[in-house]
C-alpha cells in the first residue's frame, strides 16, 4: 500500500521563510540554494495523485516550480498563515477542475471561512472566486485521499492542537512541541518521519534541534527529516554534517521515495 509514495519538499522555512526580508544574518545571506526555504508544504504524488500538506503564501511558486499541473487536495495541518495564507492561488486548478477538495478540522475551516469568505459563499460569488470541497478532519477518524488511508496524529503546538498526518509508512509532523502518548504510539512503526526543527534555542511552540533529535530517538523511523527550520538553527552544510547517520535536514524540492 505504501509503496510509491514521492515526497517533494516544497518549503521547508520557518515562518518568515529563508532568507528574512532585510535581514543581515550569515545564513540568509548565504549562497547555497539549500539555505533558501520557502514555507513549509510538502507534494505526495501517487500514480496520478498529487496533494499537498499545507498551503502557504509561497504555494503558487511551489507549484510553478514542481510543475504540478493538477492538484487533488489539500491536508491543512492547522490555520496559521505560513500554512494556509496561499489557498487563493488554487483558482487555476479550480477552473480546470472544479471544487477543490480541503481536509482540516473544524477549527481550521472556521478560521478560513473569516479569513477567506469568498471561497465559501453559497450566494452571489465573485465570478474569479476558487470554490472548495470541504472534509473534515476529526481525531482518531482515519480517511481516504485518493486510493489510500491517512491517519491524522494530533499533536501540540504549545497549546494549539495540530493536526500532522501518517499515510502507509511516512509521517509529517509540523508545528510540534509535544505529542501525547495515545498519538505517539499511532507514528510508531513509520519508516520515514519527517518533523521540525527550528532552530538550536528553546521555543515555546516548536521543537528546537535537540528536541527534534530526542523525539527521532524515541520513534526509531528508518529515516527522518527535519523542516520549519529557520535562519537560526545554521547554515544547511555544516548542520547536516552534525546529525546522525540517517537524520537529515530537508531542503527545498528535495524528493524523496517511500
Ligand atoms: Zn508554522
Amino acid at each position: 500500500m505504501e509503496e510509491g509514495l514521492k515526497v517533494t519538499f516544497l518549503g521547508t522555512g520557518t515562518s518568515q521563510g529563508v532568507p528574512v526580508i532585510g535581514s543581515q544574518h550569515p545564513v540568509c545571506l548565504s549562497g547555497d540554494a539549500r539555505d533558501k526555504r520557502l514555507r513549509v508544504s510538502v507534494l505526495l504524488s501517487w500514480g496520478d495523485y498529487n496533494y499537498v500538506i499545507d498551503c502557504g503564501p509561497d504555494f503558487r511558486q511551489q507549484m510553478l516550480i514542481n510543475q504540478v499541473n493538477r492538484l487533488d487536495g489539500i491536508l491543512f495541518t492547522h490555520e496559521h498563515s505560513d500554512h494556509t495564507a496561499g489557498i487563493d492561488d488554487i483558482r487555476p486548478y479550480f477552473f480546470r477542475q472544479g471544487d477543490i477538495p480541503i481536509f482540516a478540522h473544524k477549527r481550521v475551516v472556521k478560521s478560513l471561512k473569516k479569513r477567506f469568505d469568498y471561497i465559501f459563499k453559497d450566494k452571489d460569488r465573485y465570478p474569479g472566486a476558487p470554490s472548495v470541497e470541504i472534509n473534515y478532519v476529526q481525531k482518531d477518524h482515519e480517511f481516504e485521499v485518493g486510493d489510500r488511508l491517512v491517519s491524522p496524529i494530533q499533536v501540540m503546538h504549545n497549546r494549539l492542537k495540530v493536526f500532522g498526518y501518517r499515510i502507509g509508512g511516512f509521517t509529517y509532523l509540523t508545528d510540534v512541541k509535544s505529542v501525547e502518548k495515545e498519538e505517539f504510539e499511532k507514528i510508531l512503526g513509520t519508516k520515514v518521519l519527517v518533523v521540525n526543527a527550528l532552530r538550536i534555542e528553546p521555543h515555546h511552540s516548536h521543537f528546537n534541534l535537540e528536541e527534534a533529535l530526542a523525539f527521532v530517538a524515541k520513534v526509531r523511523p528508518q529515516k527522518a527529516y527535519f523542516t520549519h527550520i529557520s535562519h537560526l538553527l545554521g547554515f544547511h552544510a555544516e548542520v547536516e554534517k552534525s546529525l546522525p547517520e540517517n537524520v537529515h535536514l530537508a531542503y527545498d524540492n528535495l524528493t524523496i521515495e517511500i
